[in-house]
C-alpha cells in the first residue's frame, strides 16, 4: 500500500481506488472578510473501471485559457465507466477563483498557480492547491495533460508541448503521446521558470508530462477547442484506456503531428521598450531571422518614429503577443523550428 500522504488542508469526499463514476469537489478553506470558514470548491471527476493506466486531464490553472476547460468538463460529463479500461481524473478548473474572476493570477492570492509547485500545505490558496496536486493526485498518475493557452497575454498556434527530458525512454514516450493526441504542433522546449511549473513537478515524479497551448488573447479559439477535445480522446485511445485508434489528420492534409522545438533564448523576442506592438505575423506563419517581428508605436509623442523589433531565429511562429500595450521585457514572439534530437 502507498505511505501516507502528507497533511493538507484540502478535503474532499473522492475514494480514487473506487469503481464507477464520481463527481465532487475539491474543499479549500479560504478565510475571507464576509466568511472566516469559507471554503473554495474545485471541481473533479473520476472515472475509474478495473485495471489500466491513470490519466489526469488538467483545464484552469490559469484562468484565462478557456479551451482546455471546455475540453475536460465535457468529457468529464460524457466520460462512462463502462468504456473505460484504467482511471480517468478530469479537473476541469484547478485554479476556479481565477477561472471565475477571466484572469491568469488567482485573485485571492495574486498569485501564478502554474508558479507556486510544488506548492506548501500551509501557504496562500495557489501554494496550497499546487501542494495538493503534487503531492496526493500526481503519486496516482501515469499520464497527466495539462491543456492550457497562452491566455490574455498571447496567441499560441494550436500545439502539445513538453521539455527535453533526461531519460530517453520517457522522452520516446513523450514524444508517442503527444504525436498520438495529434494537435497540428509539438513542441519540445525549456527554460521557462522551470521548478516552479506543474509540468516540473509531474517530472520529478517520472510521469510523463504534456502541456498544451491551444490559443489565447482571452477568446475561445474555435480551432483549439476542436483539437483539445479530439486530443483528450486520442490520449486516452493511445493509452488503451478507451477503444479506438487516435485521429490525427490535420486539416492540411498531412497525416499527424509535426514536431518542433524552441532551440533556444534567441528564438524568444522580448519588448526592448514599453509602447503598442504591432504584429507582422499571425502564429503558424513563417519568419525569417532578422526579418521584421513587428514595431513599437509610440503615439503618445509626435515625430517620433516606430521602433522596429526583429527575429534572431528563422522558423514558424509559435507564440505572439496578446495585448497591443506591451511593457519592457514582454515576450512578443517564440519561434519554433523542426525537432532535431540532440
Ligand atoms: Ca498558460
Amino acid at each position: 500500500m502507498a505511505t501516507a500522504l502528507p497533511p493538507t488542508r484540502i478535503q474532499h469526499e473522492i475514494d480514487f481506488d473506487r469503481e464507477g463514476r464520481q463527481a465532487g469537489y475539491l474543499r479549500a478553506p479560504l478565510s475571507r472578510n464576509t466568511s472566516g470558514w469559507g471554503i473554495v470548491e474545485i471541481p473533479i471527476v473520476v472515472v475509474k473501471n478495473g485495471r489500466g493506466p491513470t490519466v489526469l486531464l488538467t483545464g484552469g490553472v490559469h484562468g484565462d485559457e478557456y479551451e482546455g476547460p471546455i475540453a475536460v468538463s465535457g468529457l468529464a460529463q460524457s466520460l462512462q465507466p463502462a468504456d473505460v479500461q484504467g482511471r480517468v481524473i478530469l479537473m476541469s478548473a484547478v485554479n476556479v477563483p481565477a477561472v471565475l474572476n477571466n484572469t491568469r493570477l488567482s485573485p485571492v492570492d495574486n498569485r501564478d498557480m502554474n508558479r507556486c509547485f510544488p506548492g506548501d500545505p500551509k501557504g496562500t490558496f495557489s501554494e496550497m492547491v499546487a501542494h495538493f496536486m503534487d503531492s496526493h493526485i500526481l503519486p496516482m498518475v501515469d499520464v497527466s495533460v495539462d491543456l492550457h493557452t497562452a491566455g490574455h497575454s498571447g496567441d499560441s498556434i494550436p500545439s502539445t508541448n513538453m521539455h527535453h527530458i533526461a531519460d530517453p525512454a520517457l522522452m520516446q514516450r513523450t514524444l508517442d503521446a503527444a504525436a498520438a493526441f495529434g494537435a497540428p504542433y509539438n513542441v519540445v522546449f525549456g527554460g521557462v521558470d522551470e521548478g516552479a511549473t506543474f509540468t516540473s513537478c509531474v517530472e520529478r515524479r517520472g510521469k510523463l508530462s504534456l502541456g498544451t497551448e491551444l490559443g489565447g488573447w482571452g477568446r475561445v479559439n474555435v480551432e483549439g477547442v476542436r483539437i483539445g477535445k479530439r486530443g483528450c480522446l486520442n490520449i486516452l485511445k493511445h493509452l488503451g484506456v478507451i477503444e479506438g485508434t487516435p485521429e490525427t489528420a490535420q486539416k492540411d492534409g498531412s497525416a499527424g503531428t509535426r514536431h518542433m522545438m524552441v532551440a533556444g533564448r534567441d528564438c524568444y523576442a522580448f519588448a526592448p521598450t514599453g509602447g503598442i506592438f504591432e504584429p507582422v505575423h499571425l502564429v503558424g506563419e513563417e519568419v525569417r531571422a532578422g526579418g521584421p517581428a513587428g514595431w513599437l508605436h509610440f503615439v503618445e509623442d509626435v515625430d517620433h518614429p516606430p521602433l522596429e523589433v526583429r527575429y534572431a531565429s528563422g522558423g514558424i511562429l509559435w507564440m505572439s503577443a496578446g495585448p497591443g500595450r506591451v511593457a519592457r521585457g514582454d515576450t512578443v514572439a517564440v519561434v519554433m523550428s523542426d525537432y532535431r534530437a540532440s
